[in-house]
C-alpha cells in the first residue's frame, strides 16, 4: 500500500517563517482533484491559525495534526509539551478539523512526546519505517518511507523508490516545495542534492508518478 501525506507549515522551517506555501498547497490540491486521489495533510495549528483560508482547499482529505508550531518538541519541558499539543488540539477543534492523526514537527519524537500524543490522537506518523515505538508506548504507528528532499530528485530515481522492500510506503512533501516560496533559496540549501537532478518541477512529475499507483490516506493503512 501506499501512504501519502503532506505537512502544512510554515515556509522552510527553521529557515523562513512566511506563509507563501499557501500556494503551493493550492498546487498540490488541485493536482490531487484532478486524479481523484486521497491523501493525508498534517496540519501546523500556529499556521491554520494565520492562514485559516487554507481550509477550503483542504476540503474532502484527511487532517492531521503536525503540532501548533513547528519546533522540536523532544526540547521542551514536560509542561510545554502539553500545553503545545493540548493547544493544537483546541485549535484544530475551533476551526471544527477532526484530526485523528499526528506527526511531530521534523518528525522528532521519543518516548515522552510519543505519550502525549497517545492521549489525544488515534495514530502517530513521526516514526521512519526502520523505527519501532519506544517501549511503553501504545499507540497504532503509520511509519514514514521518504519524501521531502526525495520528491524533488529526477524523476528516474525517484522511481526506483518503488522496488525498496517495504510492502507499506508512506510518502511526504510540503507545500512550500511545491509553490510561492523563492525555490532557488531552498535549492541554496540543498546544494548537495544537485547532483540527484534536484528541482522544483520535478516535485509535480514525481507527485504526478506516484497519484499513477494509487495512494491512500493514512488512515486507511492503520493495520486493524
Ligand atoms: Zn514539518
Amino acid at each position: 500500500m501506499i501512504g501519502l501525506s503532506f505537512d502544512v507549515e510554515p515556509d522552510f522551517p527553521p529557515h523562513y517563517d512566511t506563509s507563501k506555501g499557501v500556494e503551493g498547497l493550492g498546487a498540490i490540491t488541485k493536482i490531487l482533484r484532478k486524479h481523484r486521489s486521497d491523501a493525508t495533510f498534517f496540519i501546523c495549528a500556529d499556521y491554520l491559525d494565520k492562514n485559516p483560508g487554507i481550509i477550503d482547499l483542504l476540503k474532502g482529505f484527511e487532517l492531521g495534526c503536525h503540532s501548533l508550531r513547528h519546533i522540536d518538541l523532544t526540547k521542551l519541558s514536560p509542561l510545554q509539551l502539553e500545553g503545545e499539543i493540548l493547544e493544537a488540539v483546541e485549535c484544530l477543534e475551533e476551526y471544527g478539523l477532526d484530526a485523528r492523526g499526528f506527526r511531530a514537527p521534523y518528525a522528532s519524537v521519543n518516548e515522552r512526546v510519543l505519550k502525549v500524543v497517545s492521549k489525544y490522537f488515534s495514530y502517530d506518523s513521526s516514526l521512519l519505517f526502520y523505527q519501532s515505538l519506544p517501549k511503553g508506548v501504545e499507540i497504532p504507528e503509520v511509519p514514514i518511507f521518504t519524501g521531502g528532499k526525495m520528491m524533488g530528485v529526477r524523476p528516474s530515481l525517484f522511481k526506483r523508490t518503488l522496488d525498496f522492500p517495504l510492502e507499506d510506503k508512506v510518502y511526504f512533501a510540503h507545500p512550500w516545495e511545491f509553490g510561492g516560496m523563492d525555490f532557488s533559496l531552498i535549492a541554496k540549501r540543498r546544494r548537495k542534492m544537485a547532483v540527484f537532478g534536484y528541482k522544483r518541477e520535478n516535485y509535480v512529475k514525481n507527485l504526478e508518478f506516484l497519484l499513477k499507483k494509487k495512494p491512500v490516506r493514512l488512515m486507511d493503512m492503520l493495520k486493524s
